[in-house]
């Protein structure tokens, strides 16, 4: 196995001149160096052959001895020194102070193709971040990190990957719904990746500190590798900066209202800085359209973390950001030009998002009032999201509202519910979308076509993660690998596996793994 291994968070910015492994307060450093711990027995579950690829990976490199004791974190690689990140954060709202990579441990950047990657494994001991925490993952949320990135990328939703999903050997005590009945779960170890780990909260620990010379040599670092085009200097370039950050987190946000997927943790210390979709932990996806849901049962009182207020949440971290950088620039005024941009232009790109999963290629100014009424029409009894725009690509300009309605049959919860005010309130809708279609040119299956490549037929359904977990404990892996297959291709019709087309079986609406979630993982 041979990597083209190129450091440079390690190797441009400040260490940890401490390099023991016990928790505490890290100061005037971006990073601690840390070995892996050496799992007890490593092995291979799962390895995506496509994120092998691109790090220049062949088959036969997965297949060897080195591969599993690197990505296991049993052996390191030579001429590397991995590293765990400093970071604080606002966690659900407030400041948390530092944080840290707890569990997470940088192995080394690659260079193939002209791309650069970093290799960060999950759960692979503890670091002088980890509290008073052990450092470990297990299985259950390892399978969740490692088949969601993955198919998230194939959504062609910004995000970081997971290369490897392994089993460490070891056990690992976890309180799943914190109610007092810790239990031992097997132990894993994910392997994850992205041009950079770099998130909100590196910048903030450093504002929080008044530490301006380390937060101008990251904010440097970072701009000078993964915003290139910024060819400013000093405060110009931190501004330019921040609304690069602007637009890549709201892009990132619309894809996620886009698919349905709801995060579940947007604390600052689990937002990229490159606007990637980072910390697959209590996340869910949206069955049911209802945008005050949220997967995660340790916000379940407040729901901040919602679906429909996933958008407003960007924002507030987005100002936090704001006020971390102000300590290079010293003025308010451009961040707040930024933010207010942000306000706006949310309103436009989800305008034009929904529009696309409607099949409006003409832009009409009413159609914020389709959408409106849209959204407030899937709530008013419980339709799946996935199916309903995946069906209404079937309708036809010709069609009365009564035929699309059989058309969506298969997206309400409960069909025969679709009764009175219910059934008038849609018939409405949908006779508005009819008359709004007529003005459009492309015919029926070009339409569709167009919508099934916004709309995905096929996305990683709470039990359907669940089920992967189940088979697992058991020893049956190959689910992973089914899943894994068909999120390859989540617009693709895919006619041999419609069985995933389907709304949440019963049984899964209340199970815990399914419905509700905590950040035990
Ligand atoms: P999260 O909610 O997963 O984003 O984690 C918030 C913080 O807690 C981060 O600093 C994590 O590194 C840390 N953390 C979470 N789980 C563990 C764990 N099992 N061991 C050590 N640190 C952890
Ligand atoms: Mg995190």
């Amino acid at each position: 196995m041979k990597l083209h291994i190129n450091d440079t968070f390690n190797k441009e910015l400040p260490a940890d001149k401490n390099k023991n492994n016990y928790p505490r307060q890290v100061m005037d450093a971006c990073f601690s160096y840390v070995t892996p711990t050496v799992p007890a027995q490593p092995k291979l579950l799962h390895v995506s052959t496509e994120m092998a690829a691109l790090l220049g990976l062949s088959e036969t490199d997965i297949a060897s001895q080195t591969f599993l004791d690197v990505f296991t974190g049993a052996k390191t690689m030579e001429g590397t020194q991995a590293y765990a990140m400093c970071y604080g954060g606002h966690q659900f709202g407030n400041w948390a102070g530092q944080l840290g990579d707890g569990r997470a441990i940088n192995l080394a950047e690659v260079l193939h193709n002209k791309q650069r990657w970093a290799l960060q494994l999950k759960g692979a001991g503890h670091t002088p971040y980890s509290r008073s925490a052990d450092g470990l993952a297990v299985l259950r949320s390892s399978i969740r990190e490692h088949l969601c990135s993955e198919a998230m990328f194939h959504l062609g939703v910004p995000t970081t990957r997971s290369l490897a999903l392994s089993l460490s050997g070891n056990d690992v005590l976890r309180d799943v719904m914190y109610n007092g009945n810790a239990a031992y779960e097997k132990g894993a170890i994910v392997c994850r990746v992205a041009p950079s780990f770099i998130r909100f909260g590196n910048f903030q620990i450093f504002a929080s500190r008044n530490d301006s010379s380390n937060l101008k040599k990251l904010s440097d670092y970072t701009i000078k590798h993964f915003f290139p085009s910024i060819k400013s200097t000093g405060k110009e370039s931190y501004i330019a900066f921040f609304n690069a950050v602007v637009n890549q987190t709201l892009a990132m946000i619309i894809h996620w209202q886009r698919v349905g997927f709801v995060h579940g943790v947007m604390n600052t210390d689990n937002m990229s800085i490159l606007g990637l979709t980072i910390d697959y932990g209590p996340y869910g996806w949206l069955e049911n359209y209802d945008k005050d849901w949220t997967p995660n049962t340790t916000d379940g009182q407040q729901r901040r973390y919602r679906f429909g207020n996933q958008p407003m949440v960007g924002l507030w971290n987005l100002y936090q950001l704001a006020n971390a950088l102000y300590l290079l620039v010293g003025e308010a005024a451009p961040f707040e030009a930024a933010l207010e941009r942000y306000k706006q232009e949310y309103e436009t790109a989800k305008t034009t998002m929904m529009r696309a999963k409607l099949g409006l290629a003409l832009e009409e100014e009413k159609d914020v009032d389709l959408i409106i009424a849209l959204e407030k029409t899937l709530a008013l009894i419980e339709t799946d999201m996935t199916l309903f725009f995946r069906l209404l690509a079937n309708t036809h300009k010709t069609d009365e509202a009564q035929a699309v309605l059989s058309k969506l049959k298969a997206a309400f919860y409960e069909p025969t519910t679709l009764t009175g005010d219910v059934l008038a309130q849609w018939t409405t809708w949908l006779q508005t979308y009819l008359s709004r279609l007529q003005k459009e040119i492309l015919v029926a299956e070009e339409r569709k076509n167009q919508m099934n490549q916004v709309n995905p037929k096929y996305v990683l359904r709470n039990y359907m993660a669940q089920l992967a977990i189940d088979a697992a404990d058991k020893g049956d892996y190959s689910l992973i690998e089914n899943l894994y297959q068909l999120l390859k291709q989540p617009y693709a019709e895919q006619v041999d596996q419609e069985k995933w087309f389907a709304k949440r079986p019963e049984w899964a609406r209340h199970k815990v793994g399914c419905s509700m979630l905590s950040c035990s993982s």
